[in-house]
């Protein structure tokens, strides 16, 4: 089933793909190419929502399991996020694209609030809105932030762009025989622990209908490739 024409996209791209090649925080020539991505996908005149996971510099499970506190951890990561948020923030418009961050965790100092309506505006006007803080509340990730900010702000779809260029069988790091799926069922993803996105995220697209397509953000070129339909993804939507 291809996807259904997409005025409106929420783009989620994990934090470690900020780092580049290097092992940990954000190279900034990186974030430069991947806001180039970004430009070109809204020269199509698409709107766009974007969020940025935080696991290039903190994630809050790897802080409990080396003895901190889940939930104080936890707000390290959001806080992270935010750092990404400005780092995106700063290349698109380097290269002209005007952008609001909006925080789940007020901050007023560096950016918005999340208000749906004021992000609504923002994108009438040709801004692309960058999310920040996931949802503001520890034990979450911020695929469950995309989701539900895909759901709240009726986006066509989930973009989920990353360092694998689908969704497999099998991890294709540790299994040189796993197979991608072209397209999937949310149900089987959830059935088969499939690493896509946590439960709750893709149990947030199934229950609103919004497709999860989830791609590599690595290779230059390749958004604007799955947004023709002609790049290698793995589309989640109802089997
Ligand atoms: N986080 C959280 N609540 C949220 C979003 C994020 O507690 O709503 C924390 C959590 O600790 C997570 C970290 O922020 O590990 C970074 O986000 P995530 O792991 O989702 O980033 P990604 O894997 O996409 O880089």
């Amino acid at each position: 089933m291809p996807l259904p024409p997409m005025k409106r996209v929420l783009l989620k791209l994990s934090g470690e793909v900020l780092m580049g090649d290097g092992q940990y925080g954000i190279d900034p020539a990186f974030v430069m190419s991947l806001a180039q991505e970004v430009k070109a996908a809204k020269d199509t005149g698409l709107e766009i929502c974007l969020v940025i996971g935080g696991g290039n510099i903190f994630r809050g499970m790897a802080g409990a399991a080396a003895g901190m506190d889940r939930a104080q951890a936890d707000y390290m990561g959001m806080l992270a996020t935010v750092m990404n948020a400005l780092a995106m923030q700063n290349a698109l418009e380097q290269i002209g694209v005007q952008t609001r961050v909006q925080s789940a965790i007020e901050m007023d100092k560096v950016c918005e609030p999340v208000i749906r309506r004021r992000a609504e505006r923002h994108l009438e006007k040709g801004r692309v809105v960058i999310f920040a803080a996931g949802v503001g509340a520890p034990y979450f990730t911020t695929d469950s932030g995309a989701a539900l900010r895909a759901a709240e702000m009726k986006c066509d779809a989930l973009l989920k762009g990353t360092s694998v260029d689908g969704v497999y069988d099998a991890d294709p790091k540790k299994k040189s025989g796993a197979k991608r799926f072209e397209t999937v069922s949310y149900d089987k993803v959830l059935a088969d622990n499939l690493k896509v996105m946590d439960a709750a995220a893709v149990a947030l697209c199934r229950d609103n209908g919004i497709p999860i397509v989830v791609f590599s953000i690595r290779e230059k070129g390749n958004l604007a490739r799955v947004l023709a339909g002609e790049g290698v993804q793995t589309i989640v939507q109802n089997g």
